[in-house]
């Protein structure tokens, strides 16, 4: 489950929330997609396309914030 709130994302997973900010909608570079091709498929010069992550944002980062133990209040009647 993920929630978006402007340029950051909020996931969970496990026993924690990680925040990341995204690409910077209005790059130039990239143009909001957060990468852009360093060698197109094709070219001579390399042997597979490229792509290289935008300096807007930085995909490997982001913020954990741990969460508590998650209290279950209901149970199967016994
Ligand atoms: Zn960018």
């Amino acid at each position: 489950m993920s929630l978006t709130i402007g340029r950051w994302r909020i996931d969970r997973y496990e026993r924690a929330l990680y925040v990341q900010r995204q690409p910077n909608p209005r790059c130039l570079e990239c143009m909001g997609t957060g990468s852009y091709y360093v060698a197109y498929a094709g070219d001579p010069q390399a042997d597979e396309a490229v792509i290289e992550p935008c300096g807007c944002w930085d995909p490997f980062s982001s913020i954990r914030i741990p969460i508590g133990r998650t209290v279950i209040t209901e149970r199967y009647p016994f």
